[in-house]
């Protein structure tokens, strides 16, 4: 038995260590800031990293409005972040305590047979799992499952702020939509959308010199950055026949890669009208309904369509290129909020087109 005036302090001082804030779903609309439990090391494989820099995907507001069912009461939100490594699992031997990582939006065993294939997005155990069937990275801490294949070393020299957009951005505009609508030199190359992941596939796509990069998107700012960020060309749908316009850039064929970037019905379509013979239709949205295939159109044009969910298999090049100064990640962060602001950052993200908003940046 505990006697005296020891034990109150103590008490005190655990509650203290064992509970963190993270930003809590609620059900759709219903999110909180609010006391969780600290997470702690479950399997040998796992990683305790405390989260220096967050942010919040366009995933994150799909989530708020219900259209996620995986996400449940209760779940913590978010799959991107840097932070430092707080405690290892005994099984874990690429990473020590006090060591400055990544976290990917991908978990990843690394052994399972969609491991082997690169194929990281349909691990058997793991996948999209952050934000999602498990606890995220919107909090101060976070358990990351498979920590050696799941997290990478930031590189010397790189600020928090472009690192957070390998976690998801990067590796998503780049395998989904550059690499699977295998863009060449020389290519015509249309990108439907100009948020975070089609301006993230705007910046890869420039690795390989295509002659014309068009950005489609209804928000003249975003445009305006898009060239910023290297568009030859931008075409706002609201006011401009996207498919005429398209015709007069490519000699009236239409262009070897596009890239939708959106998920919605609409832009899959356009994607579909500007295709030349012989083009490759990458798809990167999260598309929630139906969208139409024109057959009728296609079946003589020798095209091919791509769905992926991102693998992450590139983020040791991404980081590479990072490191080499080569890639300006951090213009994608137009907003910064300390981690405890979250709430005012998902306001902010939510009207990003008011708020002339791309990334927004949470510091812990
Ligand atoms: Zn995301
Ligand atoms: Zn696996």
């Amino acid at each position: 038995m505990w006697k005296g005036s020891v034990m109150p302090t103590i008490v005190k001082e655990e509650k203290k260590t064992n509970t963190m804030k993270a930003l809590v779903y609620h059900g759709p609309g219903n999110k909180n800031w609010e006391d969780k439990p600290k997470p702690f090391l479950q399997e040998a494989g796992d990683a305790l990293v405390r989260i220096t820099t967050s942010t919040i995907c366009g995933t994150d507001l799909h989530i708020m409005k219900g259209d996620v069912p995986t996400v449940t009461d209760g779940r913590v939100l978010g799959h991107e972040g840097v932070g430092v490594i707080e405690e290892i699992g005994t099984g874990v031997s690429n990473f020590k305590k006090g060591d400055k990582v990544l976290i990917s939006c991908i978990t990843s065993c690394g052994k399972c047979d969609y491991c082997k294939k690169g194929m990281y997005s349909h691990c058997r155990d793991g996948g999209w799992i952050l934000g999602n069937k498990i606890d995220g990275t919107q909090a101060q801490f976070v358990r990351i499952p498979h920590a050696d294949n799941s997290l990478y070393h930031a590189p010397e020299g790189v600020a928090e702020e472009a690192l957070v957009m390998l976690s998801d951005i990067f590796p998503t505009g780049f395998e989904c939509g550059v690499i699977n609508g295998q863009v060449h030199p020389g290519d015509k190359v249309a990108i439907v959308g100009a948020g975070p992941i089609g301006m993230a596939a705007l910046l890869t796509a420039q690795f390989y010199s295509p002659a014309l990069l068009i950005l489609i998107d209804q928000d003249e700012n975003r445009l305006q950055v898009a060239r910023a960020f290297g568009a030859t060309h931008t075409l706002n749908f609201k006011n401009e026949n996207v498919e005429e316009k398209i015709k007069l850039l490519t000699n009236g064929e239409g262009v070897d890669v596009a890239i939708e970037a959106v998920g919605v019905p609409a832009s899959f379509e356009t994607c579909q009208d500007i295709i030349a013979p012989g083009g490759r239709i990458a798809n990167i949205g999260v598309h929630g309904k139906p969208a139409l295939f024109h057959l009728e159109k296609l079946w003589d044009r020798n095209m091919s369509v791509t769905t992926r969910l991102v693998d992450t298999v590139t983020t040791p090049l991404l980081l590479k290129v990072l490191a080499s100064g080569k890639l300006d990640a951090a213009r994608l962060g137009t907003h910064s909020f300390a981690l405890s602001d979250i709430l005012k950052a998902y306001d902010a993200f939510g009207n990003a087109a008011k708020e002339k908003a791309l990334k927004v940046i949470l510091k812990a």
